[in-house]
């Protein structure tokens, strides 16, 4: 199996209804929903093709920014070695992580906290995936990106890929044009 088709095999063995408390019979269609606090849980066919897109495999250690729901998390850690995941209101942290961990998921790392800043700690990453739009690329998380490494960002309403070489070099390539609530930065 390639690793796109490994990725699309988790995908579909998700229940979307899971990461939802409101509008869960709904959940199957391809829209975002409303979880509180003026956030979503972002649609469907867009959690998978960004996960393509950023062609996570089970040697990869990646960084999320905006936990949400959890969705885009667990699709992540089903398809990764290990998923450090970042989001900055209370609930929807805590909501996100008992969920996970009430589905057995072992594989995920929670903070609380603005992850325009990263999660310096454990970086570099190999993988970055940012799940809400930030006005520029933010230079953190361009440090925190190994080598060889790739990060999915939306820019404004670009989703941009960005990949780092074995020296460190940076490519920008806007893939998409896409609508995502705002990175929102504490500082
Ligand atoms: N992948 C999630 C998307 C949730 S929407 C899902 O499908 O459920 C984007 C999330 O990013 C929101 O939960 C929002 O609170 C969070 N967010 C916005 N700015 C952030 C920041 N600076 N750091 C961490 N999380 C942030």
């Amino acid at each position: 199996m390639t690793n796109k088709e490994k990725i699309i095999n988790y995908y579909h063995n998700l229940d979307r209804g899971q990461f939802m408390d409101n509008f869960k019979e709904q959940a199957h269609i391809d829209a975002p929903f409303p979880i509180g606090f003026g956030q979503t849980i972002s649609q469907p066919s867009l959690v998978l093709k960004m996960t393509i897109l950023l062609d996570v495999d089970e040697n990869s250690r990646a960084l999320e920014v905006g936990t949400g729901s959890g969705f885009q998390t667990a699709l992540l850690a089903k398809a990764s070695k290990y998923v450090y995941t970042v989001e900055r209101i209370e609930k929807l942290h805590l909501s996100a992580k008992e969920r996970l961990t009430q589905m057995s998921y072992t594989n995920i790392s929670y903070k609380l906290g603005d992850g325009s800043l990263g999660w310096e700690e454990h970086a570099p990453y190999d993988r970055i995936m940012v799940t809400a739009s930030a006005p520029k690329l933010p230079d953190a998380l361009v440090a925190q990106l190994a080598a060889n490494g790739k990060m999915v960002i939306p820019v404004g309403t670009d989703l941009m890929l960005i990949t780092k070489n074995k020296n460190n070099q940076i490519t920008k390539e806007a893939v998409a044009n896409v609508r995502f609530v705002s990175l929102i930065k504490d500082h």
